[in-house]
């Protein structure tokens, strides 16, 4: 099977986006499903996170959106908001040659009226969690009678959501002649049965779960239950990672061991379903730029969250389903990048679910020695940036140059000390080097971008 993106004819601006992006061959998931996707069949792929998929069906629907007609052609439902911001941000990447292409993400949580307001100036692709987007047909703020292209992203984590009634709702609205691609890290019958509803004669396309293994290395650590804590602190200072994700199993736990490494030296944030979508937001835009380095989470962030440079991912607990493992440690290893993800295992039961994960994916992982002192200083894992935020984004005309080039030009501070930048409607963050920070605040404060004063907030 031919690997290059130049056999399937896409538009020249998408081709030039890919090479752009270095994406010079197709992932396993994309050499099976781009070619149906482009002769417009319904694809039902088995792939997670870290396959390719999401620029398997992000490409397969630009390039059919017609950017002259002003009208929501594709949707892209996903279960959680994470996923959705992430989901279109990859479209955004892939669009970006694709002049004046509007890409608007709709998820709970987030201010409904700016929702509809950026539907309605005209909205080519729509991605979004089915609660919100029922709520916008219901309102009437949103049509989909023009629709080309539905996606279905995870949609087994949808159904074990409990959305099914809001996905037959909007799949209903959309018209009968579209092209359905679902996309499903299991396949049980509750998924089988939507397959037959909601697709025609639909294309199976697998794609074992991958774990590029000369990239990501496990191990396990067996333990005592009681030092469980201590002993992923001392993991840490044995490992000396630049950052870090250590998975949790409940909210309690993530505070109990978050408070246990801040004290003994880490620089650590929290991430678990009971926070406000906007503390949530925060978390993950610091633990992506690089000005957070320990971030302890549950299974929220096990999907969807994708993270350049994540050297370690830390396990607390093993997970009873293998599956749900290996999302967890999908988070490290990416891109061609080098990861570690270490188990503990604690007593019978998380043995029994080590097997089941060996089972799984065939082979055994090896065991790591505990580390030969419980004793340590994390202070270490500080994090090189922290996070600015321009409270003025793209509602206000506001672009990353603009910021860019006041901190550096009349800020004086040097480019090299600027890290990542995330510009959204409302804000713009930016992460700079703890050392640069304060004078790079100082300078935001009394300046002028785009000949106005701007008001400035440091998270942290
Ligand atoms: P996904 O499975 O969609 O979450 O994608 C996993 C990661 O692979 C993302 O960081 C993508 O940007 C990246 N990616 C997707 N397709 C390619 C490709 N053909 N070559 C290199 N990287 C890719």
């Amino acid at each position: 099977m031919t690997r290059s993106f130049h056999t399937l004819g896409l538009r020249p601006e998408l081709s030039v986006a890919l090479e752009r992006l270095s994406y010079t061959e197709m992932t396993p998931i994309q050499a099976q499903a781009l070619p149906k996707m482009l002769a417009g069949q319904d694809v039902t792929g088995q792939a997670q996170t870290g396959s390719g998929k999401t620029a398997a069906f992000g490409l397969a629907l630009l390039q059919r959106v017609e950017l002259s007609h002003h009208a929501v052609q594709a949707l892209v439902l996903c279960p959680t908001r994470e996923l959705a911001d992430q989901v279109a941000n990859e479209i955004r990447r892939l669009a970006q040659r694709l002049p004046n292409t509007r890409i608007v993400s709709a998820c709970g949580g987030r201010p409904f009226r700016e929702q509809r307001m950026a539907i309605q100036r005209g909205c080519h692709v729509l991605v979004g969690t089915p609660g919100r987007i029922g709520k916008h047909l219901r309102t009437e703020s949103l049509d989909l009678s023009q629709l080309h292209t539905l996606v279905l992203d995870e949609a087994d984590r949808m159904l074990d959501m409990g959305f099914i009634d809001q996905v037959d709702e909007i799949v209903s609205r959309c018209p009968p002649n579209r092209q359905t691609l679902l996309f499903s890290a299991t396949f049980p019958d509750a998924i089988t049965q939507l397959c037959g509803r909601i697709q025609r004669m639909p294309n199976r396309v697998t794609v074992e779960t991958q774990v590029a293994t000369h990239l990501l290395k496990q191990q396990v650590v067996f333990s005592e239950g009681s030092e469980r804590d201590a002993l992923i602190a001392a993991l840490l200072v044995d490992l000396q990672p630049s950052n870090v994700l250590i998975f949790c199993e409940t909210r309690e736990d993530c505070r109990r061991l978050g408070q246990f490494l801040h004290d003994r030296g880490a620089f650590v944030l929290t991430l678990h379903g009971e926070m406000e979508q906007r503390d949530r937001d925060d978390v993950l835009l610091q633990f992506t730029n690089g000005s957070i380095s320990v971030l302890v989470a549950t299974n929220l962030a096990a999907r969807g969250l994708d993270i350049q440079d994540l050297p370690l991912v830390l396990i607390t607990e093993l997970s009873p389903d293998p599956e749900s493992h290996l999302h967890r440690i999908g988070r490290t290893g990416r891109a061609g990048a080098e990861g570690l993800a270490v188990s503990i295992v604690t007593g019978r039961r998380e043995q029994e679910r080590l097997q089941r994960i060996e089972e799984h994916i065939g082979t055994k992982i090896p065991i790591r020695p505990r580390p030969s002192t419980m004793d340590g200083d994390l202070s270490f894992l500080k994090p090189r940036y922290q996070t600015i935020l321009v409270l003025s984004g793209k509602k206000d005309k506001i672009r990353k140059g603009d910021v860019l080039g006041s901190l550096v030009k009349e800020g004086g501070i040097p480019a090299s000390a600027i890290g990542r930048m995330d510009l959204t409607t409302r804000f713009c963050a930016v992460a700079v080097e703890t050392q640069f920070v304060h004078q790079a605040a100082n300078h935001l404060r009394q300046a002028r971008i785009k000949n106005k004063k701007v008001r400035v907030q440091m998270l942290d």
